[in-house]
């Protein structure tokens, strides 16, 4: 257990593109920022297959190489990246403490929140009794478990489009189970999924039950139309569902939706409380890509710089 408080200028909370691309400003701005990863350091594109859609990578990037670049890119310019969850903050005008889960108390004059956001589950019973046993929220992750065996994928966004076709390709039949008769995916993802002879979606439809008690040996699901019943025989389920933002340690503090989002004044990233300011997914419930949200953290460091610059700290 540290004892003693540790001041710096410029905290960032969370790994993705948003925390690292505020990490590669700040640190260029001499603010020395320290960067605590959270639990899942590299964030959501770690379990991401073939980035596509980020300019500046014309035939496409794995995620977790493009999260290990942002890292690298910020740490050569000096920030201290540290593998570690902050687990609780107190915000009170310009003095800003958070504590990590070894217990350091660091007084930050900035603080950067881009804890990003996480995987949503159904809410069933079986689901909880059979995650990890053949439950999964990530396809990119477990999916290599179930090559050659039939598998269901929940969710008709952009994320089950493409966890679907990944499924497509290790697995006989994905079934996809869309609770409405109309994906929420963009038209490209759409035409995909449609032009792929093994996903079968299936409309209208919601997991009731998973089925087995140490591995999943199916799931019944309901025609939410006709409430007609089918046992689909799948020994892999993936919810892709969407995501909640890791927001909850600062709702005493700062204002947000109901969900968790965190409002950001006008155009910058300013949050409610002076010297924090939110960028990527905490606070983006709209664009949620990953340049979207480098392009935020940037903002959040530049926000961050002149806040300090006003202040006469720098
Ligand atoms: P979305 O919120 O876009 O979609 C969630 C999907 O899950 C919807 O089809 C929704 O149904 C369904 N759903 C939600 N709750 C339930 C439930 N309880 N039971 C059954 N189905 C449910 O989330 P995504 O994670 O797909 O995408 C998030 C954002 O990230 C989007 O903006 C997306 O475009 C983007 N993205 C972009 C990618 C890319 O460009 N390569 C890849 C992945 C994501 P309904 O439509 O009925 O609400």
């Amino acid at each position: 257990m540290a004892d003693q408080v540790e001041k710096v200028k410029c905290l960032i909370v969370g790994s993705g593109p948003a925390g690292y691309s505020a990490a590669v400003y700040a640190a260029r701005a001499n603010l020395e920022p320290v960067l605590y990863t959270g639990e899942e350091p590299g964030g959501q594109l770690m379990i991401t297959t073939d980035v596509e859609n980020y300019p500046g990578y014309p035939e496409g990037i794995m995620g977790p190489q493009m999260m290990d670049d942002f890292r690298k890119q910020a740490e050569r310019f000096g920030t201290d990246v540290r593998m570690e969850m902050i687990t609780k903050v107190e915000l009170n005008g310009g003095l800003h403490k958070a504590w990590s889960e070894s217990g350091q108390e660091i007084h930050a004059k900035t603080l950067i929140i881009s804890t990003g956001a996480s995987a949503k589950w159904l809410g069933l019973e079986s689901e909880k009794r059979l995650m990890n046993k053949g439950v999964s929220a990530c396809a990119v992750c477990d999916g290599f478990f179930f090559r050659g065996q039939e598998v269901a994928i929940v969710g008709g966004g952009d994320t089950a489009a493409e966890e679907s076709l990944y499924l497509s390709k290790l697995c006989p039949k994905v079934h996809m189970l869309v609770r409405r008769d109309e994906l929420r995916a963009s038209k490209i993802m759409q035409e995909r999924v449609m032009n792929t002879e093994n996903i079968q979606i299936h409309w209208n439809t919601e997991a009731q039950e998973i089925l087995g008690e140490e591995e999943v040996e199916g799931v019944r699901v309901i025609n939410n139309q006709t409430q007609e019943e089918t046992t689909l025989p799948v020994s892999g389920f993936f919810v892709a569902i969407g995501h909640k933002p890791n927001t909850d340690i600062f709702r005493d503090f700062i204002d947000m939706d109901s969900t968790g989002y965190i409002h950001t004044d006008g155009k910058s990233t300013k949050t409610n409380v002076e010297g924090v300011f939110a960028s990527g997914d905490a606070q983006d419930n709209v664009y949620r890509q990953a340049v979207t949200a480098a392009g935020t953290g940037c903002m959040a460091a530049l926000d961050a710089e002149r806040y300090l610059t006003e202040k006469g700290v720098i």
